[in-house]
């Protein structure tokens, strides 16, 4: 694990315009407005243009394999349940590679937030249809006539219909909104997740900031609108197209994975003895 540094420099290494920035900012305002003690709170992430957000902040840190941020996440938690655990990544990372482990960390409700960089296609290995990619999508690997033949995943859905219980979408240009988003997932005792529109400016010339602009409607002003009830949310969650819903889908206060473990909740897993081994030094072992 990266340790938390406080001279944290990069620079970014994004190209100019990517939608990647945006969440960057709104990731610093949330975690101003949380003041959180970094020293408690530990970032997670994949692989991909997404993944690198960790290495520009300033919280412990681990960039994992693949579409691993979940269960690398989960283990974080699980040693020590005081920590704030974030996961990050993209939509390939996320819906790809990591589906298996988002479904399973979904319906354990584990306490962590999970902040998706949905720019709807493979930017790092340079522009692949990946999972969210809008079907008939041409790509170098998706050609005319017929594009990405593949139906893409609706995240806010998949997400609702597996047992995340919170669910938000939001828009990269609206900083402001993002991060309070994103503070109101960290402060939601459960798996909280975010699809969080993404312009990739390099890769996807069909859903850039300008088409996002045209169609992203708050969620709080559709008919229907109700966080508290699964249906209307999933309801609304079906819409993707001339409209697409942002704001706060839903939210539901249930057991945690974490919390109720019996062993966990007196002291974390990081200080205990099992069998009179040592867990602190085996820790350790990995730092
Ligand atoms: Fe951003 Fe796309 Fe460039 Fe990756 S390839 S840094 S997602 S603009």
């Amino acid at each position: 694990m990266a340790a938390h540094d406080n001279n944290l420099s990069y620079v970014p290494t994004w190209c100019a315009g990517c939608g990647n920035f945006g969440i960057l900012n709104a990731w610093k305002k949330a975690m101003n407005s949380l003041d959180l003690d970094l020293e408690q709170t530990v970032l997670v992430a994949g692989i991909g243009c997404s993944s690198k957000i960790s290495q520009y902040v300033n919280t412990f840190r681990i960039e994992t394999l693949h579409g691993r941020s979940l269960p690398v996440a989960t283990g974080v938690k699980l040693a020590n349940h005081n920590l704030t655990v974030i996961a990050e990544g993209g939509d390939g990372d996320g819906m790809g590679l990591g589906m298996g482990h988002f479904v399973h960390t979904a319906r354990r409700n584990l306490d962590i937030a999970y902040f998706i960089h949905n720019n709807q296609i493979y930017g790092l290995t340079k522009g692949q249809a990946s999972p969210a990619s809008d079907l008939g999508m041409i790509t170098k690997f998706t050609p005319p006539p017929l594009g990405n033949m593949e139906r893409p995943i609706n995240i806010v859905k998949m997400a609702l219909s597996v047992g995340a219980t919170f669910v938000a979408r939001a828009f990269v240009a609206n900083i402001s909104q993002l991060s309070d988003l994103m503070a109101e997932a960290i402060r939601h005792p459960g798996f909280a997740v975010i699809d969080i529109l993404q312009p990739c400016v390099s890769f996807n010339h069909v859903n850039t900031y300008q088409w996002y602009q045209q169609r992203v409607m708050p969620i709080e002003k559709m008919h229907g609108y109700d966080p508290d009830d699964l249906n209307k949310a999933l309801s609304l969650a079906g819409l993707w197209g001339e409209q697409i819903p942002v704001g706060l889908f839903y939210r539901e206060v249930r057991p945690t994975f974490n919390g109720s473990l019996p062993q966990l909740t007196q002291e974390p897993l990081a200080k205990q003895k099992i069998n009179n081994i040592d867990i602190s030094k085996i820790m350790k072992s990995f730092c």
